[in-house]
């Protein structure tokens, strides 16, 4: 069993060496893998619509014979409406699609298929929006509810669904991971009848308990990770700080005031530093609202008290700048290092930061591989914190012995997921933004108006401002129609802006590329910068004060938000204009919260709300692995019950050292293995 699961796809009849590259790149690689591949949506074909009395505005099939050609009116250059008229003895209806320019159909005259979709009503009249076809009898299988999956280019549904049933049918019963007890406690179905119904649903109400069971098997398994991490840390002693007063000397020094929320949060830090526990905190203050200015004040604290402080930050760019920001607020009396995967001179640096000779150390995941020891590390601190994995966050914090642990972001979340999130962390929260910074306008145009838009970014560089200019891709995309940083920067440069001094800043450059765009750009060397996502996080060029988002609908909108605190850093006026020329209804709703509001906080609830948790809470966002089947949103109550089963698990049997266990204890370290080699168990 355990073989056949590790097996490679190609143990499965009709999946050769070619379709199963093609799996893997869906990450599908091992017969288990595809197993695990759950289908995004069914398709509920256990019923036919006449065509005359189809619901509006409802998914469901339609069976009918094509009675005119297809035709296709293009949309641009890759994509094109197509439309076919259809009939059945009920009545008649067109049948509308987007497919690619290619698309040439086979449909025949007068030979029935099966049409999925939807039939709604535009400019006073029926017609069908079509998801999928099929023709009728052969390829279809009626009064199921069909399985969708997520698939890629040369891997169409039936190949999909054929290798799912084809595994299916090899394994004879799939094994439970979680011990039989907790599963009669909860009510879980076992796992066999779990996955079979995930592929193959009997009705809405068998799926549902299907789910409820993958779910709580995802969430258990991630808390139980979580709590481990939590539990090593917090049974030892702090490191005791003596003289914490030195903060407040180290405020009059600042070029400002710092504002009162800013002073709250470090004294919630200094209370920190002299109890005697190590400090586990989180700092939430929406983009520009002087973050790092709370985290020089702990460093500086921890200097004066004869340790040193590692910062991490998730790029090279931010990197760069702590370290220039702290140098110039510490001067000659503190001595800062960054670290980096470029920096120079690398052993010595090393050798240097171990014997104490570097009070700060500033870097990027650099500071977290295995050859860099510190000589008392006291304080660790992670910059933009959903960046990192959690596991990544715990390994800066083995650094040192028990040091104290200050996180820092921007994304706020509500506060019924923290548990889970941050269960060990408390929360300080920087309300207000400093003062005398004016609210950023923004505006949504369509790229007609790029004329304009520059016009407009010119006049703000011959004030002697500073502009960015995003766009999504570094390089011109195949298949993709969006514009791409190279080829736009090329444009500004030679036809749009020309004369003015225009760099370009992207993650494919070399470090030490991109620090010398960034270096310019601080120095004013440099007027504008055409830039990819690689300045979303934390850069700060007070003096620039009007950010272009070209192609906005391809940005979501807490991206959205953070490229936006690009500006508006300082005293001057600040712009941002999103252009883009999608009017669907949900880049227009993206569009119109960023134009009305710019409450880093409205925008993060909003954000779940559109997105859902999935993607919201995934990887990218707060570091932790990505979900597969649970929505931390809609799945509350279901998470309330695996936190419980792992607490009283842990209470029982700390070391997860149960015989009926060991499938869960493996699934564990497997979640984190896949992230980074850090082994939780050591
Ligand atoms: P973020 O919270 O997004 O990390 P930063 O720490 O980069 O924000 O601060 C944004 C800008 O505001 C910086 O240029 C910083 O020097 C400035 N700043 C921070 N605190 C204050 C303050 N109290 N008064 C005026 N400017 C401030
Ligand atoms: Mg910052």
């Amino acid at each position: 069993y355990v073989e056949l699961m590790n097996s490679e796809l190609t143990v499965l009849k009709g999946v050769g060496e070619k379709k199963s590259a093609l799996f893997a790149k869906l990450g599908i690689n091992n017969v288990w893998d595809l197993l695990y591949y759950f289908p995004y949506e069914y398709e509920d074909r256990r019923t036919f619509q006449k065509i005359a009395t189809c619901p509006e505005g409802e998914l469901c099939c339609i069976k009918a014979r094509p009675c005119s050609k297809l035709a296709k009116k293009p949309v641009n250059r890759k994509v094109a409406l197509f439309a076919i008229r259809v009939a059945d003895d009920s009545g008649v209806i067109n049948v509308k699609w987007f497919s690619a320019q290619y698309f040439k159909g086979d449909f025949v005259a007068d030979s029935e298929y099966v049409f999925y979709g939807r039939c709604v009503t535009a400019y006073g009249r029926r017609e069908f929006e079509m998801k999928s076809y099929e023709v009728a009898g052969k390829d279809v299988t009626t009064g199921v509810i069909l399985p969708v999956y997520h698939s890629t280019a040369g891997l169409g549904q039936h190949i999909i669904r054929s290798a799912v049933n084809t595994a299916l049918d090899m394994v004879d019963e799939i094994a439970d991971a979680l011990p039989d007890r907790i599963c009669r406690e909860y009510q879980l179905i076992d796992m066999d009848a779990t996955i079979r119904t995930m592929h193959h649903p009997k009705d809405a109400d068998s799926l549902e308990k299907a789910r409820r069971r993958l779910v709580f098997e995802e969430l258990f398994v991630l808390q139980l990770a979580l709590m481990f991490l939590k539990t090593r840390r917090t049974k030892y002693d702090g490191i005791k700080f003596s003289n914490v007063k030195c903060v407040a000397d180290f405020s009059q020094t600042l070029p400002f005031e710092l504002t009162d929320s800013q002073k709250q949060v470090i004294n919630e830090i200094c209370r920190d530093f002299i109890s005697s526990k190590p400090m586990n905190r989180l700092v939430q203050g929406d983009v520009g609202s002087g973050k790092t200015v709370v985290a020089a004040s702990a460093i500086y604290c921890a200097y004066i008290n004869g340790y040193q402080s590692a910062m991490m930050a998730p790029t090279e760019i931010l990197a760069q700048q702590h370290y220039a920001t702290l140098k110039s607020m510490f001067g000659d009396e503190i001595s800062v290092v960054l670290l980096t995967s470029s920096t120079p001179k690398k052993k010595q640096v090393l050798a240097d930061i171990a014997e104490g000779k570097y009070d700060v150390i500033v870097g990027t995941h650099a500071l977290i591989e295995s050859n860099v020891d510190f000589k008392n590390l006291a304080l660790c601190i992670t910059d933009e914190q959903h960046r990192f994995g959690v596991n990544q966050r715990a390994k800066l914090f083995e650094k040192g012995a028990t040091p104290h642990v200050l996180v820092m972001s921007a994304t706020p979340i509500p506060r019924t997921l923290s548990l889970i999130l941050y269960g060990d962390l408390d929360v300080s929260v920087i309300k207000a933004l400093p003062k005398g910074r004016q609210p950023i306008d923004t505006f949504c145009v369509k790229s007609d108006m790029h004329d304009r838009v520059y016009a407009f970014v010119k006049k703000h560089l011959d004030e002697g401002r500073q502009c960015y200019v995003v766009c999504p891709l570094v390089e011109q995309s195949e298949t993709l129609d969006v514009l791409s940083g190279v080829e736009f920067e090329q444009t500004l440069r030679e036809k749009v802006l020309p004369g003015y001094r225009i760099g370009l800043l992207h993650g494919k450059m070399k470090p030490d590329e991109k620090d010398a765009v960034m270096d310019d750009f601080k120095q004013h060397k440099l007027d504008l910068i055409v830039s990819t996502t690689v300045i979303e996080v934390g850069v700060d060029v007070p003096n620039a004060n009007v950010i272009v988002i070209e192609n906005a609908e391809r940005f979501g909108l807490s991206q959205l938000h953070q490229l936006r605190g690009r500006v508006g850093r300082g005293e001057h006026k600040s712009y941002c204009i999103l252009v883009t020329d999608n009017d669907n209804e949900q880049t227009m709703e993206r569009m119109n919260i960023m134009t009305s509001t710019t409450d880093g906080f409205v925008i993060s609830q909003k954000d779940l709300e559109l997105r859902g948790c999935g993607e919201f809470f995934g990887t990218r966002q707060h570091g932790l692995p990505e979900l597969k089947v649970a929505n931390l949103f809609t799945d509350m109550e279901i998470l309330k019950l695996a936190q419980e089963a792992c607490q009283n698990e842990l209470e029982s049997d700390p070391l997860l050292e149960g015989e009926d266990m060991a499938h869960i204890r493996s699934r564990i370290q497997k979640l984190f293995e896949k992230y980074d080699s850090f082994n939780i168990f050591n």
